[in-house]
Formats: structure tokens, C-alpha cells, sequence
């Protein structure tokens, strides 16, 4: 019978994840240094107050915290080349961290507002992988999760910069996935449906009863999904589980684009 540790799937492995502190990408953490990885986490700055480290520590002792904005280049590429110098590779990556900025229709949307959510929820993501790709294609091996939203396939009224983020996101991955397929790089993007998270909270939809409803009956299972639920998508394909995986969108989202 083989030890625990060798079944582990991400043994040894190093995970990249962005915006790791809070909500999704902090379960994908968890999720990750209990399989047995090393774990980088990349998030904004926070002062002392990164506790979110905590739980992750008491999974993975030689977890780190890097301190980087993805909206900025010099961050993005430093906190890559820590991780190298960290721990030798970058084996996934994880390009979760992101906004929702504030809503409302295009003809009252602030050009700042769009320029805002575009810089992270895109541009960023383009800054990451840059950089991941870098190092991947220097290894020849390694995998990238983005992740979208339903709202990277469907439109949602007054999220227009939102939505187009997540729209590029599917298109940034499946070309990415293109030039990297011979290259042992995989490339994937999650898309998930409306998950119990801090970035839901600042909805403050148990104050709002009629939109709460109207969120829950978007998706047929009639209720959010959990960040575990996402973590569990997030190690498939981060693992060799999903081997000849690539260049894929992944909904975990109740049904809310089956219909
Ligand atoms: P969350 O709890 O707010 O976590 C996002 C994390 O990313 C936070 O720690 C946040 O820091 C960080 N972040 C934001 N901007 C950043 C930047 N410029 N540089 C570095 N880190 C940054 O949100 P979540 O719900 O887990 O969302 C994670 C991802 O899933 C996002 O891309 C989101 O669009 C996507 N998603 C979420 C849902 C949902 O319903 N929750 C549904 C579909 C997709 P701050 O706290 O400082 O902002």
C-alpha cells in the first residue's frame, strides 16, 4: 500500500495563487497545501492584518505571503520571481484575485470604474500569466486556473466592465492554452456561479430580500455555491486528473448556464 503522502496530487508541487487571502483563493489554498503543496499566496497590501495566512499556515507551515497589486507589472513580476527563488519552480498557478466594481448601466458608468475592474480583472490576469508563462515555458511543465464567472458567458445588467473582464478571460485562456499546448503548459478557466464569499457580502444581500431571491433563482439549485465547491474544481484541474485537459472552461455554477 503506498504511503499517504505519495497519493497526495499536488505533493510537492508549488501553487501560485492571487488574491489567496480572502474567500475563493484561500480555500483553493487550503485545498492545495492539504494535497501537499507549497503555497504562495499574492494579495494586496493589508498592513499586519493578513490573517487569512493563519489558516493556510496551519495546513502548510512554509506558506508565504507576497504583497503585490496584479494591476501593477513590477509587482506581478517580482512576486513571480520570489516564488522561484522561494521554492525552485511555479508549477500552478492560480490567477483568482479580483473585483466587482461598482455597478451600474454603460451610458452612467464611469470611465474610471471600467478602466478600474478592466486593470485587475483583466489586465492583471494578462500581467500573471506573462509571467507564469515565462517561467513555465523555461521549465516546459506546468499548469494555469484562471477564473471567470458565469458572467464571463452570460451578460449581467450593470456590470458591463465585469462582464467583459470575464468574457476576456475565457478568450485569454483558450490562447494561451493554443501556444502552450506542446509545451507541457496547461492552461484552464473556472467559471463560477455566485459563491458565499467577503466579495458577496459587500452586496449586502441579506439586507436586500428581493435581490438576494432573484440571485438564488438564476441558479436551479436554488442557493450560492461554496468556495469549496470551487476549491474542488481548482484541484482537478490543477492536478494529473485532468492530464489532457486543456484550454476549457469549467462552470461550477448550479446550473446557472444550462439554461
Ligand atoms: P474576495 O473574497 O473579495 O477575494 C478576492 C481577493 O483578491 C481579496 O483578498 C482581494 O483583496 C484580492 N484582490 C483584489 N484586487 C486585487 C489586486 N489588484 N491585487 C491583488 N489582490 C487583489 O472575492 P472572491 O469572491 O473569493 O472572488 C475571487 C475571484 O472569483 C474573483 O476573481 C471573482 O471575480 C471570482 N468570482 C467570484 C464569484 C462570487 O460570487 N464570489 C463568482 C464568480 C467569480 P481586497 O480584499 O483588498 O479587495
Amino acid at each position: 500500500m503506498p504511503e499517504k503522502s505519495s497519493m497526495k496530487k499536488l505533493n510537492n508541487k508549488t501553487v501560485f495563487i492571487t488574491g489567496g487571502l480572502s474567500g475563493i483563493g484561500k480555500a483553493c489554498a487550503i485545498a492545495a497545501a492539504s494535497e501537499g503543496a507549497n503555497i504562495a499566496i499574492a494579495d494586496r497590501e493589508r498592513g499586519d492584518n493578513i490573517k487569512g495566512m493563519d489558516d493556510i499556515k496551519r495546513e502548510q507551515p512554509n506558506a508565504i505571503f507576497i504583497e503585490c497589486n496584479v494591476a501593477v507589472y513590477a509587482e506581478v513580476e517580482a512576486a513571480v520571481h520570489k516564488v522561484v527563488n522561494v521554492f525552485g519552480s511555479l508549477d500552478v498557478a492560480l490567477n483568482n484575485a479580483g473585483i466587482g466594481g461598482a455597478p451600474g448601466k454603460i451610458s452612467e458608468m464611469k470611465p474610471e470604474a471600467w478602466l478600474s475592474v478592466l486593470g485587475i480583472d483583466l489586465t492583471g490576469v494578462f500581467y500573471c500569466m506573462k509571467q507564469e508563462l515565462i517561467q513555465m515555458e523555461h521549465q516546459k511543465s506546468g499548469v494555469i486556473v484562471n477564473m471567470s464567472s458565469v458572467s464571463g458567458e452570460a451578460g449581467y445588467a450593470r456590470s458591463a466592465h465585469y462582464v467583459a473582464a470575464k468574457h476576456g478571460l475565457i478568450g485569454l485562456t483558450k490562447t494561451a492554452a493554443l501556444e502552450c499546448a506542446t509545451e507541457g503548459i496547461r492552461v484552464n478557466v473556472i467559471c463560477p456561479g455566485f459563491i458565499d464569499t467577503p466579495l458577496l457580502t459587500k452586496l449586502d444581500l441579506d439586507n436586500q430580500p428581493e435581490r438576494k431571491q432573484l440571485i438564488l433563482s438564476k441558479h436551479p439549485m436554488n442557493r450560492l455555491g461554496t468556495s469549496e465547491e470551487i476549491a474542488c474544481g481548482f484541484i482537478f484541474l490543477a492536478c494529473a486528473d485532468s492530464s489532457f485537459i486543456t484550454g476549457t472552461a469549467l462552470n461550477i455554477d448550479g446550473g446557472y448556464l444550462a439554461q
